[in-house]
């Protein structure tokens, strides 16, 4: 098994769910070894950096693989390749330009080449391009693991090209070299190559034949196409298709990897939160999917939080140290810096209120704006500030009774708070929850956020005070 990316761009999703796919197939299999192989031969639109996000991304997601490799370090073999075919009388030069080409071509005819060089005896030359010689009637049959045999008309399949004018062997013929060289056995990957299979299938025997090392054929299995809400093919300029994306909003890995695995699969049963090794243990491509896979975010968040619910207090406040501990940190979001710095920042503080946020993300980016205050001084929301303080004469009523009976509280506690509020609201004819606005938004600096009570207990009566004094002086 091989994930055979090409260093174009973001890490997409489907890569990821790819990577996935091909990974439990090699943990399936005793024998198994899935490689990652990073196809780097297109130097006009390969970069480097796409090339370090390819890995970062595979070490993010876990997935072990043998490798890296890059294709560029097998151009002997591609070059060997060639000449090996060239000799066996399957390639021919061409110097057609595709204005020529599309010149040529009559209303109605099918796309591609139409084998003008075939039998003009080029020789090689600056102008002339390989072209591999197809066959031109019959069909071919590409065995594929998710939609059984498909059918391809070997008179759609056009002369390709192998090697550019400059002689370098291109994609096409290297993603098959490189295939026959690791030993793939089996082909994994996304639908968009369901097209290229036939091609590689014909590469791949004329191989065989001209270099007298007869490797057998993969199998292959395209993999659902992933869609919008729209039905639409994930498209990376209108969809949040970047792996990356969902590690810096704070997705946990194992929904991730949970979720691609519902790309086109589901496990037996109605629950959905499953287990990798429980995953390893039912999947099996035959149960994949023909038709497109919605990539749903709503319902990935939905599964995150459930994921983070599960997790245990102190592996939440883990989860969460890249966004809220200010000091040195393996890995931090892209971008990002907690607003506090060290000498405002208390771990053991932030132990104590995690387990009030964790109830409360979906994501663990959302857990800086609730737990802030605890750190620094209230950022106020000021349309909030206007309607439950300066603009509400409930609103400085409300604090001033609370400085008083938070004052004499004997112990600064969830109940006795909870007490406390209730009584003063009740004195004005308020509601609990009309009475904690005000409170919550002088001291926080919002209306939402983790419990009041438990909040303010942990914060400690001298702080509450001091904040609800503050409040009072700005309104
Ligand atoms: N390099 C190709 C791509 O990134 C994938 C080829 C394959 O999996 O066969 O689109």
């Amino acid at each position: 098994m091989r994930l055979a990316p090409s260093p174009t761009g973001y890490f997409h999703v489907g890569t990821a769910r790819t990577a996935l796919f091909n990974w439990i197939l090699a943990r399936q299999d005793p024998e198994g070894v899935f490689i990652l192989r990073v196809e780097d031969t297109d130097p006009e639109r390969n970069r480097e950096e796409w090339v370090q996000a390819i890995y970062a991304a595979m070490a993010w997601l876990g997935l072990d693989y043998t490798g890296p490799f890059r294709q560029s370090e097998n151009a002997p073999a591609h070059a060997a390749a060639l000449e090996a075919l060239r000799a066996a009388g399957d390639l021919y030069y061409c110097d057609c330009t595709p204005a020529e080409v599309e010149a040529r071509r009559g209303e109605g005819a099918t796309p591609g080449y139409d084998g003008f060089c075939r039998d003009r005896g080029l020789e090689r030359s600056a102008t002339t391009a390989l072209r591999f010689r197809t066959p031109d009637e019959g069909t071919l049959n590409v065995p594929d693991l998710v939609r059984g045999e498909v059918a391809f008309a070997l008179s759609s399949i056009d002369d390709f090209v192998v090697a550019r004018r400059s002689g370098e062997a291109l994609y096409a013929l290297a993603n098959v070299v490189d295939d026959r060289d690791d030993r793939i056995t089996h082909v994994v990957r996304g639908e968009e190559h369901l097209a290229n299979a036939p091609k590689q299938m014909l590469l791949w025997s004329a191989l065989n034949a001209a270099t007298g090392i007869e490797v057998p054929l993969p199998v292959f299995a395209h993999l659902p196409l992933l869609v919008n809400e729209q039905r639409k093919k994930l498209s990376k300029r209108r969809d949040p298709v970047a792996l990356e994306l969902y590690r810096d909003q704070g997705y946990l890995v194992a929904a991730v990897l949970n979720y691609l695995a519902l790309l086109g699969w589901s496990p037996r049963g109605d629950e959905e939160i499953v287990a990798m090794d429980e995953i390893v243990r039912q999947f099996r491509l035959e149960d994949v999917a023909h038709s497109p896979a919605f990539f749903d975010v709503r319902k990935l968040t939905a599964l995150n939080g459930d994921y983070i619910r599960r997790l245990s207090p102190e592996a939440f406040a883990e989860a969460c140290r890249p966004w809220v501990d200010p000091g040195d940190v393996a890995w931090r979001p892209t971008g990002y810096r907690p607003a506090w710095g060290l000498e405002r920042y208390d771990e053991g503080l932030f132990a104590r209120v995690a387990p009030l946020v964790q109830e409360r993300v979906a994501r663990l980016d959302e857990v800086p704006a609730m737990v802030d205050f605890f750190f620094i001084d209230p950022a106020y929301d000021e349309a909030a500030f206007d309607k439950v303080i300066r603009h509400d004469p409930e609103g400085p009523a409300v604090l001033s009774a609370a400085v008083d009976a938070y004052a004499g509280l004997e112990a600064f506690a969830p109940a006795a708070l909870h007490a406390a509020t209730l009584a003063l609201g009740e004195a004005r004819g308020l509601s609990l929850r009309k009475a904690q606005a005000p409170i919550r938004c002088a001291v926080t600096g919002r209306l939402v956020g983790p419990p009041l009570f438990e909040s303010l207990a942990i914060l400690g009566r001298a702080e509450t005070l001091a904040r609800l004094a503050a409040a009072l002086a700005r309104a």
